[in-house]
């Protein structure tokens, strides 16, 4: 993300959470692009948007589901350097309040449409909590299917011994 985010450049944070990654992609845009957060918690967004005023950022905090969020800003034409979804649970909070298969796919099939070549996704999946090997199984499976004409996919095991390790899933446009 650091190698292909630039100023000037629209990048998204699928799961704000406690604005780790929103921090990285708001400081790499600067004042002259585009950072827009979404969670579909409410600690989430004011603890991200706690974070970026401490570091004095700014981003778009948007508290609704990403599925939702990407479906209307790509019917809006939004074009994206970037998109990272950082799934499951908010860490400290309710583990059951996580992100599921099913609105996971829903977002990373658009997320790829509003893909502007030479931009990525990136989706750090945990396998360690209910629901979440399904849910690396089906980001698995979606990668797999895209037009290698298109897009360059790899994946990085946390721990390769370990089947509960965390997997990053990485997905560029060409
Ligand atoms: N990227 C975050 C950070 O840097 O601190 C950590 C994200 S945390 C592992 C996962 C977040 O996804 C939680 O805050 C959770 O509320 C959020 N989430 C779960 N389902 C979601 C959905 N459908 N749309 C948007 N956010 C969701």
């Amino acid at each position: 993300i650091r190698r292909i985010v630039k100023p000037g450049d629209t990048v998204i944070d699928a799961t704000a959470g406690n604005g780790n990654d929103t921090q990285l992609l708001a400081s790499l845009v600067e004042a002259s692009g585009r950072t827009i957060a979404m969670d579909i918690q409410r600690t989430a967004i004011e603890s991200t948007s706690s974070r970026l005023e401490r570091v004095g950022l700014i981003a778009e905090l948007r508290l609704v589901d990403h599925a939702v969020e990407l479906d209307l800003l790509n019917s809006a034409g939004t074009r994206v350097k970037a998109v990272m979804f950082n799934l499951g649970y908010l860490p400290g909070s309710d583990k059951l309040i996580a992100t599921g298969a099913s609105s996971t796919l829903a977002a990373i099939q658009v997320a790829s449409r509003m893909l502007l070549p030479g931009g990525a996704i990136t989706i750090v999946a945990y396998r360690g909590h209910g629901g979440g090997l399904e849910e690396a199984t089906t980001v698995e499976q979606w990668m797999s299917e895209l037009s290698a004409d298109q897009f360059e996919t790899s994946r990085i095991d946390g721990d390769v011994n370990n089947a509960t390790s965390p997997v990053l899933f990485v997905v560029r446009k060409s």
